[in-house]
This record gives structure tokens, sequence and C-alpha cells, in this order.
């Protein structure tokens, strides 16, 4: 994994390269932002730049063993925390955490990567603070999370933070159309604009039916308020149906909830991700106002972290289809 790939983020990029290259790398990192964006995948190119043999022009070759190792997530000397029902527990940190103490096998640095952080239980953070404030060397430490709030403080402070901002949605459509040359141009358009500057829910929306789907998805949505709470929960029963499309509904959402939002505030319709929708949503909002229309929007963002904690529960999804 080079820098090279990775779409945006350069001001991450020259950060960390700098580290490198002065020899100056923090034992810890904290990667925080959106969901898909990178910072995963940047994490791996960071250790990538560190261990290839054959770095050059500030970035690593991509191409030898221990970049393709690096890529596949099966270099020795990379260690991901495994997530055990929803939970990273302790007797994975502290296994992954012994094996920092042991020289790189190829190296010379060695990673413990635990992605989705969040899901730490207190007693794993705890134990991870040894390591954090007595680190072996040449070891480094990532966690990425997309709601680093969640952590311990005393995990986080120790952890230099690097923030991860959504992308341009230009940006977003150059992704798209490098990994999906094979999709035309205006659906990987909807797709970058309705991801909110997420490449990685691009590409998921890309590859999704509800993508074509996305106007009546929508209208349905827009026509609940005229609808019983049956009909309501009915509808928010055929979100959490399909387990791994929740994020895709979720985005659509939330575009729809983002433009509602501009057009309560009168902007031109050019500047909505659903611009066809522009009359739907304007009687929308006549019939719910501005005060619905905000407890919609908290209960959107209740959902999207309970999310976090319940992928797949509904509580928070009927919260905000009553609140219509
Ligand atoms: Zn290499």
């Amino acid at each position: 994994m080079r820098f090279a790939d990775i779409a945006g983020h350069d001001h991450v990029k020259e950060v960390l390269r700098r580290a490198v290259d002065r020899d100056r790398v923090p034992h810890a990192y904290l990667f925080h932002g959106p969901d898909g964006v990178g910072k995963a995948t940047m994490a791996l190119a960071l250790l990538s730049y560190l261990d290839c043999p054959n770095r050059r022009d500030g970035d690593s070759c991509g191409e030898c063993a221990t970049c393709r190792a690096i890529q596949d997530r099966t270099f020795v000397d990379l260690h991901v925390a495994a997530v055990d029902r929803h939970q990273i527990k302790i007797d994975e940190m502290r296994s992954l955490m012994g094996r920092l103490y042991f020289e790189a096998m190829v190296g010379p640095w060695k990673c413990l990567l635990v992605d989705d952080a969040h899901l730490l239980n207190l007693p794993a953070a705890n134990a991870a603070l040894k390591t954090l404030e007595e680190p072996p060397s040449r070891s480094l430490f990532i966690l990425v999370t997309p709601t680093p709030d969640v952590l311990p403080q005393t995990v986080v402070s120790r952890c230099f933070q690097v923030p991860f901002g959504p992308l341009p949605a230009d940006e977003v459509v150059r992704f798209l159309l490098r990994r999906r040359p094979d999709r035309p141009e205006d659906e990987a358009r909807d797709a970058a604009v309705l991801s909110r500057g997420s490449p990685g829910r691009a590409l998921a929306l890309l590859e999704h039916p509800v993508l074509r789907e996305r106007r009546a998805f929508l209208d349905a949505f827009l026509a609940l308020p005229d609808q019983g709470a049956g009909e309501r929960l009915a509808f928010s029963e055929g979100i959490a149906a399909d387990r791994n499309d929740v994020p895709t509904y979720m985005a659509l959402l939330g575009s729809l909830l983002s433009d509602l939002l501009l057009v309560a505030a009168d902007l031109p319709p050019q500047a909505l991700a659903n611009a066809d929708l522009a009359p739907r949503m304007r009687a929308f909002l006549d019939r719910v106002g501005p005060d619905r229309l905000m407890a919609v929007v908290e209960a959107y963002r209740r959902w999207d972290e309970d999310r976090v904690y319940q992928p797949f529960a509904r509580a928070a999804l009927d919260r905000m289809v009553l609140s219509l």
C-alpha cells in the first residue's frame, strides 16, 4: 500500500512522511474521522513506508514482498486486533501487545493496528495503556476510529492524533472511476455526492442496487408524515431487514436530511445532493415544520451514534420515523 494509492489527505501524508524521514515517529497514533475515508489504509501505507526496503520518492515501492504482505494484512510484523462479538477484549490485546516486545521478524518496524478502536472494552483499553506508557522500540501502535471521544482520555492523551476530514466530491469521483472504470460517470458522481466525502461509502453505494432505487426509497421516506405508525415502522423494518445494507440506507437518508436543512434555509436547488427531489422536500417541510425536522435530524444523529455499538439496533431508527 503506497501513499500514492490513497485518495486525498495530502496534509496527513506529509505529516506521516516527515515523521519517518526525520526518524521521529511517535509510538502511538490515533487516526480519527468519518467512516470509509481511508484511515486504516493510511495506517498500512505508513507501515509500508517504514518497512519497505525499496522506499523512494517519499513513498514505499508497493511491489516488494513486504509491501504486498502489508497490503494483504498478512505481514508477520503487522498485528491486527480481532473483534469478538462486537468487542475487542483484553485477552486479544494482551496477546498482541506481548508480540511487540519481540524483535521484528522482517521489520525493522512492527505494528499493532486497532481498527474500530471504539470497540476496545475498558479492561482492554487499560491493558493497552501499559504498552503506551513504555513502548518497545521500533513498535508502532495505531488506533483507528470514527468516534475518538468514546476512548478513555488516558489512552487518547498518549497518542499523536491525526484527524481525517471528508474528501471533496471530485476527488471521490476520480477514486471511483479508477476502481470501477466500467461504471458510468454520472452514477459515480451520484455515489460520490451521497457518500458525503467518504470513498469507502461511495464504493459501497456504487455497488449497491439502492443507488438506482434512490428516488423510490427517498420518496417513500418523504411520504411518511402522511402515514400512520404501522406504515412508518414497516419502513424502518425494511431497512433493518437487510443488515449489510444498513450503512447504504443511512448514507441515503443522511444526504436527504442534509438537503432538507438546506431547503429549509432557502438554498438554491443546485446545492442539493438530491436536487431532483426539491419540490417533494419543500412539500415535506410544509407538512412537518422546522421543529419536527430538527427532531428527525437529532434522531438520525443518535441512530448514527448508536450504530457504533449496535449496528443493527432498530430502536433509534424507529424513534426517527415516529418523530416525523
Ligand atoms: Zn516495497
